[in-house]
């Protein structure tokens, strides 16, 4: 039996170092990228952190008020052409992208989606598990219909298989990590996954060592295991040239789904000043009632609740490898996002990177005792 002895990091595993550096404020830390890409003759400019295709986050709204930073909402895979179209006409194509399955009834609504956008999207394909042989050859699929699209594809989590899907699949970015989604349990019900920056550090080197004769690179796309500003850094710096986050945007605004409310109940005196006033879950029938939002639930999409949810029925032959929560309300995704670009403006301060593109080759880490 092969085990391997060389050990496996997660983002908990290490420290980002502080360097000596020239910057004097967060200010001058420019988060703003251009990419060119290994197949697709685009240049695409932007930030690149990517809101995942998951149901509750990839609301219209949040692709509006994504793209004013410039940043990307991968699209469900449950909206038929036509909302597509209207998304995509008004966020952009640059910054919604259309998340399909291995499906080929999903290139022909990409098609569709073309022809009345009088352009092809950017699409992200994804599937829980990229390792597949028929992947590679329904992504190259999708590659030769849509020949000047940004694709990202994956997941997969080792380099080997990256370098395959680029090469012969015709993938631009390869999305990367099994298992570490804050809502997914594939570790916990298959054992199956890899430590997450030794996936961003191992793919982010095999991806970028692949280079056209223009010179344009391989990239890779980080997918899942984010729960702190700390951990963008950490990937970002670790060689994710995109990041994709979840669980983060989960609770905002724009989300869409089963809201939990909570209603204000007041006592008030003769004068009517309020002498006592608290919040509670059940609707005291004041008119009109005061309400706010308490919670969200928030589902992985392999969970069986997803399943039934989005119409494709819970199989008996699968597992549920998403798990069903509440979350809190958080308040707008801008208070979010401003939260994640104060993380990775401060962490270029810190290791002296001027640009986002510098963050990786600036970055140095060290192992620390987790406890
Ligand atoms: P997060 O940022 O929440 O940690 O991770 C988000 C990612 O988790 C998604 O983009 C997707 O790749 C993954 N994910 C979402 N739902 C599920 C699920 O039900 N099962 C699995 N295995 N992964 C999921």
């Amino acid at each position: 039996m092969l085990i391997s002895q060389d050990i496996k990091l997660d983002f908990d595993d290490v420290l980002i170092v502080p360097q000596r550096t020239t910057l004097e404020s967060r200010k001058e830390v420019v988060l703003e990228r251009n990419f060119k890409f290994y197949h697709s003759p685009r240049i695409w400019t932007g930030i690149p952190i990517v809101c995942s295709n998951m149901v509750p986050l990839t609301t219209k709204e949040m692709a509006l008020r994504l793209s004013k930073f410039k940043m990307i909402t991968a699209l469900h895979k449950y909206y038929d052409a036509n909302e597509l179209v209207n998304i995509l006409n008004e966020a952009g194509v640059d910054y919604a992208w259309i998340s399909i399955g291995k499906s080929y009834d999903d290139i022909e609504k990409l098609k569709i989606v073309s022809e009345k956008l009088g352009k092809n999207p950017n699409i992200v394909i994804d599937v829980p598990n990229g390792y597949m042989e028929s992947f590679v050859k329904f992504c190259k699929d999708v590659r030769n219909t849509f020949n000047d699209s940004i694709i990202c594809a994956g997941n997969v989590t080792t380099p080997e298989i990256c370098e395959e899907l680029i090469i012969h699949g015709g993938v631009d970015i390869c999305k990367i990590q099994i298992g570490p989604g804050q809502f997914c349990q594939t570790r916990m019900v298959t054992g199956v996954g890899y430590g997450t920056f030794s996936c961003v550090n191992e793919c982010g080197h095999a991806a970028h060592g692949l280079k056209t004769e223009a010179g344009r690179l391989g990239l890779i796309m980080s997918d899942g295991g984010c729960r702190t500003s700390g951990d963008v850094c950490k990937a970002i710096c670790g060689g994710a040239d995109f990041l994709m986050l979840g669980t983060l945007f989960s609770g905002t605004d724009p989300c869409e789904g089963e809201w939990e409310y909570e209603y204000r109940c007041a006592i008030v005196n003769n004068d009517r000043e309020v002498v006592n006033e608290w919040w509670q879950p059940n609707d005291p029938g004041y008119d009109p009632p005061e309400k706010r939002k308490k919670s969200l639930k928030f589902y992985g999409m392999s969970s069986h609740y997803a399943q039934q949810k989005h119409g494709e029925g819970k199989k008996t032959y699968r597992a549920s490898e998403g798990k069903v929560e509440k979350v809190p309300y958080k308040g707008p995704v801008e208070d979010i996002v401003q939260e994640i670009l104060g993380g990775l403006r401060s962490c270029g301060t810190y290791i002296g990177a001027k640009y986002l593109k510098d963050f990786n080759k600036c970055a140095k880490f060290v192992r620390i005792n987790r406890k």
